[in-house]
């Protein structure tokens, strides 16, 4: 399997900006980001529309630029976050 670079729950690029997750042994999850996942949980037990709107808003509200924000808004659907690891169960 290749390394996943992208968050399998809310599907964030995973880079500096934002880190992979924490296992519970400290160790760092290879699929989640520190946003969704620390020290083996997950940090927000929401289901599947409050996930998406608060990714949605928490992705608005960080510092990309207004091109970068245009394209989220178009690619960020919920059928693309449904063909997440954390979704498609
Ligand atoms: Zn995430």
């Amino acid at each position: 399997m290749s390394k996943v670079k992208q968050c399998q729950s809310c599907g964030i690029p995973l880079d500096k900006k934002t880190p992979n997750g924490t296992e519970k042994d400290g160790s760092l999850s290879e699929k989640y980001c520190i946003h969704c996942y620390q020290n083996g949980e997950w940090t927000m037990d929401l289901g599947f529309d409050d996930m998406y709107d608060y990714n949605l808003k928490r992705f608005k509200a960080s510092d990309m630029n207004r091109v970068s924000k245009f394209f989220l808004k178009k690619m960020y659907t919920k059928k693309f976050m449904s063909k997440l690891d954390r979704w498609r169960a």
